[in-house]
């Protein structure tokens, strides 16, 4: 489904990400993990069009998208959930999921899709006209997943989701995340606690300082020293 060819990222004079191949097959949950400041976040931004690479190129569905626009990507099926869910918090959970579905132009579908994320959400439904801003973290996760949804992603980017969050709602988004796939949502999850990740995920790729290290079957890498020492920054 989406195959990365070589993707090298700057910032400036910073090599953010270096010659990564990497590729997510349909019906997959893939794990990125890594150290911070590995690159794993840059890699989501260029998936989504919202960074340019400077080397390397990115098809998704057989298409090339390396130079896609950012709306075209969301359009064809590729969607973000960001670090720091970065919900409009003086905007309602209703317009947040509105605007989750600004490259769609079907108004009854999008009606009708924001009644099913508050039937797989219930708290969200409960609180559709409060502010994005006095949700709990949880809940603002939630949002942040959900919105990503409201464009019927094919592959659903979801960086950092369990940040911040206390355990036990971190095992209810890890639920969801779950659910989704079994559903039909192929899923790149970038994530800090990588062990919970490697649980979750068919296979996991390493990251170190913007270079691939280690890649195969989460099963397998979950107990593997060299991939601990990896994700623990060396
Ligand atoms: P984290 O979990 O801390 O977000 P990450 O693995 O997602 O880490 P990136 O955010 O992709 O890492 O960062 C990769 C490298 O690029 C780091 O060295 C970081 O300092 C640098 N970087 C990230 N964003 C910017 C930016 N906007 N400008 C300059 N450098 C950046």
């Amino acid at each position: 489904m989406l195959e990365i060819e070589r993707l090298s990222v700057n910032y400036g004079a910073i090599q953010a990400v270096r010659d990564l191949s990497l590729h997510v097959d349909e019906g997959e949950i893939v794990t990125l993990i890594g150290a911070n400041g590995a690159g794993k976040t840059t890699t989501l931004r260029a998936v989504s069009r919202m960074l340019r690479p400077v080397a390397g190129s990115l098809r998704f569905g057989g298409r090339d998208i390396t130079r896609i626009p950012a709306d075209e990507a969301v359009k064809i099926g590729i969607a973000q959930s960001p670090e720091g869910r970065q919900v409009l918090a003086r905007q309602s959970v209703q317009d947040n999921l509105e605007l989750g579905a600004y490259t769609r132009n079907d108004g009854a579908g999008v009606r009708q899709d924001i009644e099913r994320m508050y039937g797989r959400f219930p708290r969200l439904g409960e609180r559709r006209s409060q502010l994005a801003g006095t949700l709990s973290g949880g809940e603002q996760q939630m949002l942040a997943i959900a919105r990503a949804l409201m464009s019927r992603p094919k592959l659903l980017l979801l960086d950092e989701p369990s940040l911040g969050l206390a355990p036990i709602i971190v095992r209810e988004i890890f639920d969801i995340i779950r659910e989704l796939n079994e559903q039909g949502t192929t899923i790149l999850l970038v994530e800090q606690n990588a062990k919970l990740a490697m649980q979750a995920s068919h296979r996991t790729y390493v990251l170190e300082a913007g270079q691939l290290t280690f890649s195969g079957p989460s099963a397998e890498l979950i107990n593997d020293e060299r991939v601990l020492h990896a994700y623990l920054g060396g």
